[in-house]
């Protein structure tokens, strides 16, 4: 019985590659690559000569009693046409299928674009929400980012070049004018890494943009905290709205940087 290992490979410099991926790409059985034409480069780049078979976006299903046979025999390696397979590339139902039918599954560390232009942006790292691409109508655009606009969490967005402009005003108008990095063409000759606000990227990018890029958008800041006297008025106008002690400390309680139980014992206090 095989075992599956997903393997990374570069984002652009065929230098970023680990010599363990190196060396299960030689030992494997078969490899199931994403894009066999841009394998067959990298392939032959590292001398390897491993049998190839597609695995790509409308042949994964079709594909993957072909590719859980080939495990039956022995070992099978996972690549997408760049960086982390199963990241915003196939490889999920089959990583699934394997893993159902009790086939070991090894994944090797590597390349990816989010985590490199992560830890470039000078944004925080500590928690963050990889969101991968956008909707690519404006209206579902948004409605994805609203989802997101409270969260703390430094967010991270796949673009593709043309979309940039779009997606930015999107999120100007969304998210507000918050801090961004813009890294394009990771590891490439073209590298960029732009970082400033979201208005100052509209500006810088007005032009034709060429492409790999990964936007690194700040988090939700934290609500500025009110004094006591400008909570206290808030609770009493909601009362005199007519709301209940629970839905006036609810409702204060979320615009004031307080927490429910501080905002309660205001008004038993009162
Ligand atoms: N599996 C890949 C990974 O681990 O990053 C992502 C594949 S996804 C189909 C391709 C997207 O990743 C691009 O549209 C871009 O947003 C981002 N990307 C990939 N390579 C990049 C690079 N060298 N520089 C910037 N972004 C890149």
């Amino acid at each position: 019985m095989g075992t599956l290992y997903i393997v990374p490979t570069p984002i652009g410099n065929l230098e970023d590659i680990t010599l363990r991926a190196v060396n299960t790409l030689r030992a494997v059985q078969l490899i199931a690559a994403e894009d066999t034409r841009r394998a067959a480069i990298l392939l032959s780049h590292l001398d390897i000569h491993t049998p190839v078979t597609s695995y790509f976006e409308h042949n994964k299903l079709s594909k993957l009693d072909r590719i859980l046979s080939a495990l039956e025999a022995g070992d099978v390696a996972l690549i997408s046409e760049a960086g982390t397979p199963g990241l915003s590339d196939p490889g999920y139902e089959l990583i699934r299928a394997a893993i159902e039918r009790g086939y070991r599954v090894v994944p090797l560390p590597g390349a990816t674009a989010a985590i490199t232009a992560l830890v470039a942006s000078g944004l925080p790292t500590d928690a963050f929400v990889f969101a991968g691409f956008l909707p690519r109508k404006s209206g579902e655009r948004r409605k994805a980012l609203l989802a997101v606009k409270d969260d703390r969490r430094t967010l991270i967005f796949y673009e593709a070049p043309h979309r940039l402009q779009a997606a930015l005003t999107d999120m100007l108008a969304t998210l507000g004018d918050r801090s961004i990095g813009v890294a394009r063409e990771l590891t490439k000759v073209h590298e960029e890494i732009w970082r400033g606000s979201i208005g100052g990227a509209l500006e810088h990018f007005a032009g034709e943009v060429l492409g790999e890029i990964v936007l690194v958008v700040a988090g939700a800041s934290e609500p500025e905290r009110w004094a006591e006297d400008r909570v206290r008025a808030a609770l009493q106008a909601e009362i005199d709205r007519g709301a209940a002690a629970t839905e006036a400390a609810k409702k204060v309680a979320g615009m004031s940087g307080w927490n429910r139980r501080e905002v309660y014992e205001l008004i038993h206090n009162a």
